[in-house]
């Protein structure tokens, strides 16, 4: 049977799979910034979460919310583009709401992940449609709480808020950008996936990884 909880190990091996995913995919990042960005998206998330994996394999927290804003603050600190502070900000924010524990259930998971999205979307003042990382981790959420008021459990919720996370990445191609670099293109910017859905679309798969292997 499935895992009902996620532990401080779980979170760690979430982060670890999704810095091994963003370094695998680095120049598929770069290549999609590179057309309605400045080509650093890959190096950015590739940089910070290896500052991230350094930092946690050099004290390794016990609880989950010093974990996250280990993570957070060092992905703030480490990365120069907008990613780092927003990508900082959600797991900050992740940490603050899950709090001194060793472990989260499903509905602690879903509060701590929208809390990080609010902290997005409170620093970025981006809105659904705007063509960001938002377009992603918006219906990724919705997906993970409707699961579980549906009466799905931990590997439902994270299955199905990855699912959406890819969707809503896909979705971002037609869009013209109204907040980052990118919306200094105008409509040249539609006919692109948004680098930062991309990432956030592996941010959820790497999730979803997570919760599987438990
Ligand atoms: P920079 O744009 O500074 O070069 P990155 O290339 O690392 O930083 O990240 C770009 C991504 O950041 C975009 O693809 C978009 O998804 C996301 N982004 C930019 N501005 C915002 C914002 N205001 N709110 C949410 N996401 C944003
Ligand atoms: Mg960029």
């Amino acid at each position: 049977m499935a895992a009902e909880t996620v532990d401080t190990a779980g979170l760690h091996d979430w982060i670890t799979r999704f810095g091994a995913a963003v370094a695998e995919k680095r120049e598929w990042l770069t290549e999609l910034d590179s057309a309605i960005g400045d080509a650093d998206h890959g190096a950015n998330m590739a940089r910070g979460m290896s500052a991230v994996s350094e930092k946690l394999a050099s004290s390794a927290p016990a609880a989950a919310d010093d974990l996250l804003k280990t993570a957070g603050m060092t992905l703030v600190s480490s990365v120069g583009g907008a990613s780092g502070p927003l990508y900082g900000t959600f797991f900050l924010r992740m940490g603050m709401a899950a709090g001194a524990v060793q472990e989260l259930d499903a509905p602690a998971l879903a509060a701590a992940l929208r809390a990080g999205l609010e902290g997005i979307v409170a620093r970025g003042k981006a809105e659904p449609g705007d063509k960001t990382l938002l377009d992603a981790m918006s219906p990724a959420v919705d997906a993970f709480d409707a699961a579980l008021a549906g009466g799905g459990d931990l590997a439902e919720a994270a299955k199905n808020a990855a699912v959406a996370a890819a969707t809503g990445r896909d979705a971002t191609l037609p869009l013209v950008a109204r907040k980052g670099r990118a919306s200094y293109l105008g409509e040249r910017s539609a006919g692109h996936l948004d680098p930062g859905a991309a990432s956030t679309a592996l941010l959820f798969e790497s999730l979803d990884a997570t919760i599987a292997a438990g």
